[in-house]
């Protein structure tokens, strides 16, 4: 099995723009709510919960 090349990154599939990018986990703070990334596509933010989430994807 492959394993993670980068504890960090992690492979995002925007939910606006619906592209995927490599994103680095922004910590804000303590709060959850807070984490998540940047697109760098549409700039607009993207939750950790939509980015890796194991959600039902359409
Ligand atoms: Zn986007």
């Amino acid at each position: 099995m492959s394993g993670v090349t980068q504890e960090h990154s992690y492979d995002i599939e925007c939910p606006h723009c619906h592209k995927t990018f490599a994103g680095e986990r922004i910590d804000g703070g303590r709060a959850a709510r807070y984490r998540g990334f940047k697109c760098p596509h549409c700039k607009l933010f993207v939750p950790l919960q939509r980015a890796t989430g194991s959600d039902a994807a359409s």
